[in-house]
């Protein structure tokens, strides 16, 4: 499908939905003007993704005008701004994996410090906890991903998986849907933070995959969560 024959309702509903993913992960305080989310035009070669960081400023201020169209290889076909420097790092999963919708890269602080200990999120509280109901892998580099290789080599670490840790630098979450992949990072940092806490206490118990499975099988739509989280952006502050 060529770029003219694409349905531009369809682009323009989902450009608006990665900016407001963007926005949600800034009001979160996961992302400030760093971090992107992008999202691949269903059966196309095409991806949407958040505009280079420096460009835009505060993710709080993201616009459907501010998301980008670049192609699988990452080269540019559409917007007037510059793709963000670790482009490569969401084309390169949307290659790997046909399954994936959406990719967020975030440089969320709790999470990254896991992964740069090397110790396991766990699953500790409701539906929340299948974001790490297995563990994350760690791609063993800090440096920014601005290869195809490089990004095709945390292709290869992430694996069939939902997740996984840029060690010392931050993470990459993966979803069926904007929504789904937004929500997911923003879950992946409470459970981080759940753990710390209860690793402050004492020694934590997490849930057993049963429990996991359990709350996945009883969990409501995404659509209300979403909901949720997009009412946050009307209040003056909110905290994870
Ligand atoms: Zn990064």
């Amino acid at each position: 499908m060529t770029v003219e024959n694409l349905n531009q309702e369809v682009i323009q509903e989902l450009k608006e939905k990665v900016a407001t993913g963007c926005r949600i992960l800034a009001k979160l305080g996961l992302a400030d003007y760093l971090g992107h989310v992008s999202a691949r035009v269903p059966g196309t070669k095409y991806v949407l993704i958040k505009a280079r960081g420096v460009d835009l400023g505060n993710l709080l201020n993201m616009t459907p005008e501010r998301v980008i169209m670049v192609d699988l290889e990452a080269n540019h076909v559409e917007g007037n701004f510059r793709a963000p420097a670790e482009v490569k790092l969401h084309t390169e999963i949307f290659k790997a994996r046909p399954d994936v919708m959406a990719t967020v890269h975030t440089h969320q602080h709790l999470a990254t410090a896991f992964g740069a200990v090397g110790k396991p999120i766990l699953p500790m509280l409701g539906i929340m906890s299948v974001v790490c109901a297995k563990p994350m892998p760690i791609f063993q580099s800090s440096l920014k991903i601005v290869t195809a290789e490089q990004g095709a080599a945390v292709a290869r670490m992430l694996g069939d998986g939902l997740a996984c840790h840029l060690k010392n630098h931050g993470i990459l979450m993966t979803g069926k849907s904007v929504e789904e992949a937004v929500i997911n990072a923003i879950w992946l940092e409470m459970q981080a933070k759940m753990t710390m806490l209860a690793s402050a206490i004492g020694t934590p118990s997490a849930q057993t995959p049963e429990e996991v499975q359990l709350n996945v099988e009883q969990a409501e739509p995404i659509t209300g969560r979403w909901k949720y989280y997009v009412s946050l952006l009307d209040l003056p502050y909110v905290a994870l």
